[in-house]
């Protein structure tokens, strides 16, 4: 997994890397020791989501005190609803999501889940509870096994199979050489951004958490691979509470409710046709995504 001979202040900074791209990480933070930002209140109660309720109240929050990231962001997360977040670069999206993983703490406000706040719980439940899609899947050197099963370490086979299977991903698995025992990662077979996609979907299959965080992948797949992902996707949204981070829109047409985050707050929700409707600020980012979308030559895509 990690060589623990290279130097701490190294995997310091691959900490931070890994942190800022919300991988899943839970089980890095006991290895690699380093102080965290939160700390649990003593004795801090398990976290037992029920239905998963995310609340949002009216959270405020900056990395640095002079910089405000979110004002007074408020909205709730029915239990087993969809909610997706657009906004532009930098708007604050994926700031969202490392609070609700509580990454760091809001300087205003709270998060609730089931109406308990976050803070109040122990936090390695907090994070198994919470399953994450993030934007680009990092691979451990070691066989696509493994790197499934890191979902839940103690899975059986036949459960990370299964999980590789609604993934849709088992099929490709068993085409290789070694199968599941294939080497992945820098020093083993480069997956494409679907196929890593894919594995981060099988992990949290296994994981099996009440609540979904998916962080869109920035870059582009091709359209008949993100549709397949998205269908995939949305198969595992059914049921759990899930906070889509967008980074295009023309992914989230479908979403029941669609939050618009400007500057740091929310200034429009609804559906993408009451947006559109509305001709403000989702209106407008979507032409402008429909304009780069036509000035993009096709094989660039
Ligand atoms: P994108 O669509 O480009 O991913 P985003 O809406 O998800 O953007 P965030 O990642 O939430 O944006 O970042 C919001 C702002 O917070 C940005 O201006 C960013 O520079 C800043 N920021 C993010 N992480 C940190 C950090 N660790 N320390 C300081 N500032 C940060």
């Amino acid at each position: 997994l990690l060589q623990l001979s290279v130097p701490l202040n190294y995997l310091g900074m691959v900490y931070r890397e890994v942190k800022q791209a919300l991988v899943n990480i839970e089980r890095m933070f006991e290895l690699i020791g380093e102080p965290q930002e939160v700390s649990d209140l003593p004795g801090a109660p398990a976290l037992a989501p029920r239905g998963a309720e995310v609340r949002f109240e009216h959270v405020d929050f900056g990395y640095e005190a002079a910089r405000p990231i979110l004002r007074d962001v408020d909205f709730t997360i029915p239990a087993g609803h969809t909610v997706a977040v657009v906004g532009t670069s930098g708007a604050g999206k994926s700031t969202l999501a490392r609070l609700l993983f509580r990454f760091y703490d809001p300087t205003g406000g709270r998060i609730t889940i089931d109406g308990v706040d976050i803070r109040a719980v122990d936090q390695a439940s907090l994070r198994r509870a919470i399953g994450i899609v993030p934007q680009d899947t990092v691979l451990f050197n070691d066989s696509i096994y493994y790197n499934i099963a890191y979902g839940r370490p103690e899975a059986t086979r036949e459960e990370v199979v299964a999980a590789a299977r609604s993934a849709h991903i088992h099929d490709f698995i068993v085409s290789l050489p070694d199968g599941y025992d294939t080497p992945v990662g820098e020093r083993g077979l480069k997956l494409s951004g679907g196929e890593k996609q894919r594995v981060a979907i099988a992990r949290t299959v296994l994981k099996d958490p009440a609540i979904l965080v998916f962080d869109e992948a920035t870059s582009a797949l091709d359209t008949r691979t993100e549709k397949a992902i998205q269908a995939e996707l949305a198969d595992i949204a059914r049921e759990r509470t899930t906070l889509v981070i967008a980074h295009r829109l023309s992914t989230i047409v479908d979403a029941d409710r669609i939050l618009v985050l400007d500057h740091g707050r929310v200034v429009e929700s609804g559906n993408h046709e009451a947006l559109l409707a509305r001709g403000g600020r989702y209106a407008q980012l979507w032409a402008l995504q429909q304009r780069e979308r036509l000035s993009t030559p096709a094989d660039a895509v």
